[in-house]
């Protein structure tokens, strides 16, 4: 928090580097959180838009430390990426989730189960061996997985990011671009990579009923998406008005806080029987 001005180096940083007295304490904490399985995923609903079922859900991670309270990821998502710990925590939620994924086979539902990827994973070469290897030990096909990943992450080291994006979309997962419309950068990697879905940054999305201009921002993606053959999400619909209008756009799929918030499973799975959806 507090920087040196003269001495050349400082004793505090800003937090997001991961440097800071209180940071390095939580982070010699999140090995052990993770070990001590303090992590819990709630699970966030997306409804198809034309049918109004749930069609799957995000794993969404929160840490419920024993001393701290409940956590939710950006107070540690950003350090686990800073010090490498990111990689731990990642295969720690993709093996809950897909846990999660086969419990609901067994149980009939039918739910795609998408997942938080971070720039380090996707740089990862030996991420897909890992996912591979996962969806094996729970006995989950790869298509009711995918893997969420932001333009900012491919944008991090193109080559190896289309290498790793190549064959985690041999092994058959969907694989979606989160944030989409927030980069700043062409859109001719499209093209070159192998994604399946775009997910519309909440940014857009929030105020669609009320910004004309967000709500020409929405039509365009959606446009784009439908021309590209990608499957297109809409992420933060916190009201009616909004899911019409992009139900009405063809969007295929909704999420938000209209539908449901992120829920432990207990209450994901109460809300599924609710709504009769799967
Ligand atoms: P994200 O992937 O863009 O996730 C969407 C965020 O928007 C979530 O915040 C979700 O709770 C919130 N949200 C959902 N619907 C609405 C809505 O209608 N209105 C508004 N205002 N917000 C909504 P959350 O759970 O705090 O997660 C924040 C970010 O942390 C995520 O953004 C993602 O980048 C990261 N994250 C979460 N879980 C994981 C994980 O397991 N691994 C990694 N690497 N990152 C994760
Ligand atoms: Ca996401
Ligand atoms: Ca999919
Ligand atoms: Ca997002």
């Amino acid at each position: 928090v507090a920087k040196q001005a003269h001495s050349g180096y400082a004793i505090y940083d800003d937090g997001d580097t991961g440097a800071s007295r209180e940071n390095l304490a939580l982070i010699a904490d999140l090995r052990r959180g993770i070990e001590d399985d303090e992590l819990v995923l709630h699970y966030q609903p997306k409804a198809n838009l034309a049918t109004g079922r749930t069609a799957g859900v995000e794993a969404l991670v929160r840490w419920d430390h024993s001393e701290r309270g409940f956590l939710y990821p950006d107070a540690f998502i950003a350090l686990a990426e800073n010090t490498g710990l990111i990689r731990e925590l990642t295969l720690h939620v993709l093996d809950r989730a897909l846990a999660q994924t086969r419990a609901w086979m067994d149980a009939g539902l039918d739910l795609h189960m998408a997942v938080n990827v971070s720039t380090r994973n996707l740089l990862d070469l030996t991420l897909p061996d890992q996912v591979e290897a996962l969806l094996e030990t729970h006995g989950v096909p790869a298509d009711r997985l995918e893997l969420e990943i932001t333009e900012t992450t491919i944008m991090a080291d193109p080559p190896r990011a289309k290498a790793v994006l190549a064959r985690l979309s041999q092994l058959g997962l969907s694989l979606a671009v989160d944030d989409f419309g927030t980069g700043y950068t062409s859109l001719g990697w499209l093209r070159d990579l192998p994604v399946t879905t775009l997910k519309i940054d909440k940014s857009f999305v929030m105020p669609l009923a009320t910004s004309d201009g967000d709500a020409k921002i929405v039509r365009s993606i959606v446009q784009l998406g439908s021309s590209l053959g990608l499957q297109v999400v809409a992420e933060g619909v916190e009201d009616q008005a909004s899911w019409d209008i992009l139900r009405d756009l063809g969007c295929d799929l909704a999420q938000g806080y209209h539908l449901s918030k992120p829920q432990p499973v207990e209450r994901l799975e109460a809300f599924l029987r609710t709504t009769d959806s799967t």
